[in-house]
């Protein structure tokens, strides 16, 4: 793919004649009459001109309200829908899912552990640097949990100094967060925020021997797939901490827990978590995953042909079930709690707290790119707007990421956008209709990418 704009002699000559007189037309596109969704959760947009130059969106305004400059390539988009580029607030990157990501319109993904932090910084600096075509990474690195660890892949920690010192080797590494797992303890709490926030990295919470209020209260930005909600709000987290001493007995007793919580109480624990002003990745695809293990439909849905033979996890129901024990009883109870997960997700948002949007791609039935698109049409079915679930993956995302050049098209922000052959406002499914993405204000073709990696 190359850049649409001109890049001739005669260009660079125009260039050179109109420097100085401000209009330079060098390298800029003018996208004009789409209705634009900026990603600030303002309403749409009608007739917008988006100007694009140096990889930056120079202005936006509605068309004919400011002047589009000599020698711009304008781009017709009358009928169309732009929305800013989409961030995975909840992914684990792999190198195969790169073009995955940028053909479903995910311009950034917030990594949240991977199998070494030098991994996923190699990763980060491949796709950053351009060396592969991907989405922006910003990495945690390797996750950090207590003991023993669930992944051998994570740094295990018992002590204060232990949880300071792992913050300190992802701050020299270049991570840009860190993510605690389930077996960190309450204990390690202050240590860890402590460093944390003397390192300026935000703390990604999956939570499992804390529950969220206390780990909200000491400070962490997020709370990953609402873990540890359960636990606040059943007034009596003791037995769900205990659980958490092993993995799957712990996720088991939490996924079912939902089911068993006092309407009031959920709606008790939104306010008090949105007072706090954490954020949560309520990562409702995963929940809503988990609780159709037995729909083996759900492994040839559209979207699933993106997903390589070689990545096994995305495939591996069967593994899944077989390792967790999971059978129709626990099932059942999973659907059961769709319904108070849903409310504590429209209730935090009613209260004012910050949801982001995030897929957990590529675990089992997650697909990277399909599987955000698939959390905004659940965000919108558990109750928030059109507009607010695409915020969720876009300026929520960037707030997370501290990446205020990000989520957003506005004038002097990065030009990461999708073009959509339909309005989200009018059903959030359109999300999934794209035309084309900028990345940094490269134009890619969905279909085009697909050839590639089909090859
Ligand atoms: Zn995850």
């Amino acid at each position: 793919m190359t850049h649409p704009a001109a890049r001739s002699p005669f260009g660079l000559l125009l260039l050179a004649v109109l420097v100085g007189c401000g209009s330079s037309g060098g390298d800029v596109i003018a996208l004009e009459g789409a209705t634009l969704i900026d990603g600030s959760g303002g309403a749409p947009v009608q007739d917008a001109l988006v100007i694009v130059k140096d990889r930056h969106v120079q202005a936006v305004a509605r068309v004919n309200e400011v002047r589009v400059p000599r020698g711009a390539q304008v781009v017709n988009l009358i009928g169309k829908t732009i929305i800013p580029g989409l961030i995975d607030s909840h992914a684990h990157v792999e190198r195969w899912a790169a073009q995955r990501y940028l053909a479903w319109g995910v311009t950034t993904v917030r990594d949240l552990g991977a199998a070494s932090t030098d991994s996923a910084i190699a990763i980060k600096n491949d796709f950053d640097l351009g060396s592969v075509l991907g989405p922006r990474v910003l990495t945690a690195g390797a996750m950090i949990d207590g003991t023993p660890p669930t992944y051998p892949t994570a740094t295990a920690v018992r002590t204060g100094t232990e949880i300071r010192r792992a913050v300190d080797q992802r701050a020299v590494a270049g991570a840009e967060l860190v993510k605690i797992y389930t077996k960190v303890t309450p204990d390690l709490l202050p240590p860890l925020m402590d460093e944390a926030n003397t390192l300026r990295l935000p703390v990604a919470a999956h939570l499992g021997k804390i529950d969220a209020l206390t780990a909200a209260r000491a400070g962490v930005a997020s709370l990953e797939h609402m873990a540890g909600v359960v636990a606040t709000a059943s007034g009596n987290p003791g037995p769900y901490a205990r659980a958490h001493d092993q993995f799957l007995r712990g996720w088991t007793t939490e996924e079912m827990g939902w089911a068993s919580l006092d309407s009031g109480a959920v709606a008790r624990t939104a306010r008090a978590l949105a007072a706090t002003r954490v954020a949560i990745v309520p990562t409702l695809v995963v929940h809503e995953m988990l609780s159709r293990l037995d729909n083996p439909t759900l492994l040839s849905r559209p979207g699933m042909e993106d997903v390589p033979a070689g990545a096994a996890t995305v495939r591996d129901v069967a593994g899944l079930l077989r390792r967790s024990g999971w059978r129709t009883t626990e099932l059942q109870a999973f659907r059961r709690s769709r319904r108070r997960q849903d409310q504590f997700v429209r209730e935090f948002a009613r209260a004012g707290g910050g949801i982001a949007a995030g897929s957990d791609a590529a675990n089992q039935l997650l697909v990277p790119g399909l599987s955000l698109h698939e959390e905004m049409s659940l965000l919108v079915a558990a109750g928030l707007t059109p507009i607010e679930a695409i915020t969720a993956a876009t300026r929520k995302g960037a707030e997370l990421l501290r990446a205020d050049s990000l989520g957003w098209v506005a004038a002097g922000k990065v030009a990461d956008l999708v073009v959509l052959d339909g309005n989200p406002a009018a059903g959030i499914g359109n999300t999934r209709r794209i035309a084309w993405v900028m990345v940094r204000g490269r134009i890619l073709y969905p279909d085009s990418l697909r050839r590639t990696w089909a090859k």
